[in-house]
């Protein structure tokens, strides 16, 4: 068997891969980083200026101490880099008091004692007047919510890995991984790579390596956009906060105040959840039925936003049953590590999900809670 070329192998830069290795280099693991393309492109998951942060998680308050871990992690990661990474604006969270969004957001405040506000129309009126709420909704303002910047997460990361002597390998597919029982071998064209262990983190393209998660990862087109503000001062950064907002059956939507010259972006959670056939292909553009969508939604709720339409791009999410994370050794392999791209609410973890795939790739075993993110959990979710 031919000797090994690095301790780990982390297959995709994105969000994930870039986290994995930074945290693998900083362990003094000899470590490679292969991406298909060019880290955060186009065709990935990890680009678009800004994602959402935030403590008080709706979906389950169990996330919180990962939550908690992933702040300090990305406030390590611009220790050492120097790079801004992660801003607090606050966010917003707004809808009906029974709406999953609000209900769930104040069951995480309360199980972690999290500071927040409840503001009711009039209080937002008076203090975020961006937006405009039915008489009938709340809002809870979540002090420490804010945004991550993908791009500069990413390109940070990887300065901290080859700051701490990794290997980056750019325009380069890896088409097979096959493990045995000392380690795992990397197919890229002819070459052979050895690697002691390897993390997956391919994004949309997940399944292509893992063929385990075929029929379960589901990359879906997600499309956004960004309007000039017609009330500058109500929609800059440092007034308005970031947002969540339930719309009931509809689904909810999402956005940033103006973070620079495209002025204020929406989108709405798994947009149409329309699928992407093959994530090689770029998606088709923002047609009107989207635009129509973000138009109407910042229309009726951000009027002061609601100048002309900027921009529109449009990115992928890759969802699994439950909407969930999968972060685990593929079953039977101890050497491979899959890191799922997190169901479109991922981005705000990748430093704390770089830690754990780090964690499972060099050691085996996570000190952070990830029994809910296994092979067997999602097995169970799937069959629900
Ligand atoms: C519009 C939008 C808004 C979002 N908003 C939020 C938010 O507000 N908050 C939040 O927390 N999350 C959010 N998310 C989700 C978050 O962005 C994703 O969870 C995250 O970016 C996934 O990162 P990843 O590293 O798994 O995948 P990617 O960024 O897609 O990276 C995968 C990489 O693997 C490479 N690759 C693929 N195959 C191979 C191969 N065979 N060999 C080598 N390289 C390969 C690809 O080129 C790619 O660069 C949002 C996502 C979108 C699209």
């Amino acid at each position: 068997m031919a000797p090994f070329d690095c301790d780990v192998a982390v297959i995709g830069l994105g969000a994930m891969g870039s986290a994995a290795l930074a945290q693998a280099a900083a362990r003094g693991a000899k470590a490679i980083g292969i991406e298909a393309r060019t880290p955060a492109n186009s065709l990935s998951s990890s680009h678009g200026d800004s994602r959402i942060i935030r403590l008080g998680y709706f979906e389950d308050p169990s996330y919180v101490p990962m939550l908690r871990r992933a702040y300090e992690t990305w406030r390590a990661l611009e220790r050492h880099t120097g790079r801004e990474v992660l801003t607090i604006t606050g966010v917003l969270q707004i809808g009906r008091p029974d709406s999953p969004i609000v209900s769930g957001t104040l069951a995480s405040c309360r199980e972690y004692d999290l500071a927040h506000e409840v503001l009711d129309p009039s209080a937002m009126a008076a203090r975020f007047p961006a937006f405009a709420l039915d008489p009938d909704e709340i809002a809870v303002l979540e002090h420490q919510g804010g945004f991550v910047r993908p791009e500069v997460a990413v390109a940070a990361h990887l300065d901290w890995a080859r700051a701490n002597g990794a290997e980056l390998r750019l325009d380069t597919r890896v088409e097979a991984i096959e493990p045995d029982d000392a380690g795992v071998t990397l197919r890229i064209g002819s070459e052979r790579l050895r690697a002691k262990a390897v993390v997956v983190a391919t994004g949309p393209w997940i399944a292509e390596l893992v063929p385990a998660l075929r029929g379960l990862a589901q990359p879906i087109r997600q499309v956004v956009a960004w309007y000039e503000p017609k009330n500058k001062a109500a929609t800059a950064l440092g007034t308005m906060p970031v947002f969540l907002r339930d719309a009931g059956p509809v689904g909810s939507f999402f956005g940033m105040p103006a973070l620079g010259p495209d002025g204020v972006k929406v989108g709405k959670h798994a947009h149409f959840r329309e699928p992407v056939g093959d994530p090689d292909q770029a998606d088709a553009p923002a047609n009107a039925r989207d635009t129509d969508l973000l138009d109407e939604f910042i229309a009726r709720r951000l009027p002061l936003a609601a100048g002309p339409r900027l921009a529109t791009t449009t990115c992928r999410y890759t969802m699994l049953p439950g909407e969930d994370f999968l972060l685990d050794h593929l079953p039977g392999e101890r050497r491979v590590v899959v890191a799922s791209p997190c169901s479109g609410h991922g981005y705000k973890f990748a430093s704390v999900v770089g830690e754990i795939l780090a964690d499972l790739a060099l050691e085996g075993a996570s000190r952070l809670p990830v029994e809910a993110f296994g092979f067997e959990a999602l097995a169970r979710k799937a069959a629900a």
